[in-house]
């Protein structure tokens, strides 16, 4: 029988982690004849009863397994740490909002289980349930981010995605420290097939994200897959040269045909103003660069652990 894990990273989620337990046992037992099931939740550095309510699961539930990390290291980590923990021959990454519907788990590993895919990843169709500002955010962002890096992002696409043992070694593999799950999804290849679904609004609690919190991730995936920015600069500085070089041809001309004296310090106080502008923007680009691979070098862990559920179980051990 095959055993999947379900990954579930988890950031001050005491609110949606029982209804989540509860609704996802439904589907582990409906589907009890065709597969084993591990929970691993990844408590991100919540700051609310999160880690009392995983221990408490992981006491009554032989199935439950947690990673508590010592403070809070972002979705990525969780995500990151999840996978390489998770001991299953299928593991799937979901929210603990029940934003991920479980019940497509049965279609997700009917379809692997067909042989044909790798992973079965859901998109959700609409964004109903988020604000019209990150709506828009994200359509912009897909469209860019589908013009500078050859990596394909799906738009729309969840990391609610279950995937096989190969795929996920391949993923673990990848020890990045500038993470950005879906374009690592894509990047590893394998066959892929999606399932779409309405958007689902969170069940309780709050979302996570803010707007800077999106803005700095969305920069962080276009740096992390796509070097194109790099071109963008060196072409504008190519473009500036140009038409710095006709300003200088028409002017000499100019002086030549009418002997006209030098004029006009506003439109030479603009053009200072806009070089310097573009310049800057430009560093900006090459820095936010230079910023990722110093970080990179620096070979900090993804994540640190303080407590697992193993703590639990050995004191459980005793007991008995
Ligand atoms: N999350 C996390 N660490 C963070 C932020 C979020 O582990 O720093 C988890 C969160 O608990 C949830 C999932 O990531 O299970 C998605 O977060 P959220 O629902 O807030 O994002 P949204 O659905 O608004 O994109
Ligand atoms: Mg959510």
């Amino acid at each position: 029988m095959k055993k999947i894990s379900i990954v579930v990273p988890c950031y001050n989620e005491e609110e949606s982690l029982p209804l989540f337990y509860q609704e996802v046992n439904k589907i582990t037992e409906k589907m009890k004849k065709q597969a084993v099931f591990e929970f691993l939740f990844i408590n991100d550095g919540s700051k609310d009863k999160t880690l009392e309510i995983l221990r408490e699961l992981a006491k009554k539930d032989d199935r439950v397994r947690y990673i508590s990390f010592s403070r809070n290291f972002g979705k990525e980590a969780g995500m990151y740490a999840g996978l390489e923990n998770a001991t299953g021959d299928y593991i799937t990454t979901m929210d603990a909002d029940l934003q991920d519907p479980p019940e497509l788990l049965i279609e997700m590993f009917e379809t692997l289980e067909e042989g044909e895919y790798d992973c079965c990843a859901t998109k959700s169709t609409s964004r109903n349930g988020y604000s019209f500002l990150r709506k828009t955010f994200t359509k912009w962002f897909y469209k860019i981010i589908g013009r500078l890096s050859k990596t394909e992002m799906v738009a729309g696409a969840r990391d609610f995605r279950l995937m096989t043992r190969q795929m996920v070694d391949a993923i673990v593999s990848m020890k990045e420290y500038n993470r950005y799950s879906k374009g690592l999804f894509s990047f590893v290849g394998f066959q892929t097939k999606w399932i779409e679904f309405e958007n689902q609004e969170r069940v309780a609690g709050t979302t996570k994200w803010n707007f800077w919190k999106l803005f700095t991730y969305a920069i962080d995936g276009i740096v992390a897959f796509s070097t194109t920015p790099l071109i963008i600069a060196a072409f504008l500085g190519i473009l500036f040269c140009f038409i710095a070089f006709i300003m200088i041809i028409v002017i000499i001309i100019k002086t030549l045909a009418f002997g006209d004296p030098v004029s006009g310090w506003p439109s030479l106080a603009c053009i200072i103003f806009f070089v310097g502008g573009i310049n800057l923007f430009c560093t900006g680009i090459i820095g936010e660069y230079l910023a990722k691979t110093y970080l990179e070098t620096k070979q900090r862990p993804i994540y640190i652990v303080k407590e697992t559920e193993k703590a639990i179980k050995k004191t459980r051990g005793e007991k008995n």
